[in-house]
C-alpha cells in the first residue's frame, strides 16, 4: 500500500436510483501521486461511482473523504445529500473531470475554454491564468489552436483541450470517464500518449477506460466492478496477468 497521503476515499459507498441499486458497497482509494482505472462493463456503475467522487451525485450510504476530510451528510437514504455547499465547490473544483463527450464550450475559443473556470469560478487574475493556459495548450501539444473555436478541432485536439482545460484548474486530482472511446484509434494513441505523461509527472488520477492496454500501462491499482460491487482489484500485473474471477477473465477475453 501507499504511504502517500489519501486524495479520495470512498468507503462503502451506496448509490440508487430508485429501485436500482447501482453501486453496491464500493471502496475506492487514490492516494497522492497514484493512478487508479475502473474497468468493467457497460452499465456495472463505473461513471457513477465518478460522478458520486466529485458530489455530482449524492449516495444513499457510505463515505467519502476528499484530502481526509469526511464530506458533511444531511438526511440518510434516499434523502441523503452533502450537505455543505462550501465544501462541494471545494471538492469539485479540485477534482476536475474529463468526459467522454470532450464538453468544450462551442461559443468559446480554445484558449477562453481552458480560461474560463480559474477567472470565473477560482477569481484569478486573467493574464495570470492566460499564461498558464498557454502552457497547458503546448504540453497536450496544441499550442497553435488557443483562438481555434473547438467545431475546427479534431476529435483528438478536443479532448486534449479539454484536458488543459481540466489541468487549469490545479486540481488535487482528474477524473476521467473514457476518455478516449469517443475517438477513432488513431486519435485515440494522441490522448493516451497525454495520459501517459501526466501519469509519469505523478498526478493523482483515477480513470475510467475500456483500453485495457492503457490500465495495464499507466495504473498503480485496478478495479474491476460488476454490477455495483468491486469483482476483484489489484496491481495491473496481477489483474491483467493471473485474473482470479471467472468474470474478470470473461471480461477481459471479451475486450481483448
Ligand atoms: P457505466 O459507466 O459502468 O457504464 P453507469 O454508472 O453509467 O455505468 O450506470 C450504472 C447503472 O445506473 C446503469 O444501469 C444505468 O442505466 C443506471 N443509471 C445511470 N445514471 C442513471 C440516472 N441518472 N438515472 C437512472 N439510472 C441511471
Ligand atoms: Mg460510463
Amino acid at each position: 500500500m501507499s504511504n502517500r497521503p489519501p486524495v479520495i476515499e470512498i468507503r462503502a459507498l451506496h448509490k440508487a436510483y430508485g429501485p436500482l441499486d447501482v453501486l453496491r458497497g464500493v471502496d475506492l482509494t487514490a492516494c497522492q501521486g497514484e493512478v487508479v482505472s475502473l474497468i468493467g462493463s457497460s452499465g456495472s456503475g463505473k461513471s457513477t461511482l465518478l460522478r458520486c467522487a466529485n458530489l455530482l451525485e449524492d449516495s444513499q450510504a457510505g463515505e467519502i473523504l476528499f484530502c481526509q476530510e469526511p464530506v458533511t451528510w444531511r438526511g440518510s437514504g434516499h434523502a441523503r445529500r452533502p450537505a455543505d455547499a462550501a465544501q462541494i465547490t471545494r471538492i469539485r473544483t479540485n477534482l476536475s473531470m474529463v468526459f467522454q463527450s470532450f464538453n468544450l464550450w462551442s461559443h468559446l475559443t480554445i484558449l477562453q475554454n481552458v480560461m474560463e473556470a480559474p477567472v470565473q469560478v477560482l477569481k484569478r487574475d486573467p493574464a495570470e491564468v492566460e499564461a498558464k493556459a498557454r502552457d497547458y495548450l503546448a504540453k497536450v501539444g496544441i499550442a497553435d489552436k488557443a483562438d481555434a473555436w473547438p467545431a475546427q478541432l479534431s476529435g483528438g485536439q478536443q479532448q486534449r483541450a479539454a484536458i488543459a482545460r481540466a489541468l487549469a484548474m490545479e486540481p488535487k486530482a482528474l477524473l476521467f470517464d473514457e476518455p478516449t472511446s469517443a475517438l477513432d484509434p488513431e486519435l485515440e494513441q494522441e490522448v493516451v500518449k497525454v495520459i501517459k505523461a501526466l501519469a509519469e509527472e505523478g498526478r493523482t488520477m483515477v480513470i475510467v477506460t475500456h483500453d485495457m492496454k492503457l490500465a495495464a500501462d499507466v495504473s498503480d491499482h485496478v478495479i474491476f466492478l460488476h454490477q455495483g460491487k468491486i469483482e476483484e482489484e489489484g496491481p495491473p500485473a496481477d489483474l491483467f496477468g493471473s485474473p482470479k474471477s471467472e468474470r474478470l477473465r470473461g471480461f477481459l477475453a471479451a475486450t481483448a
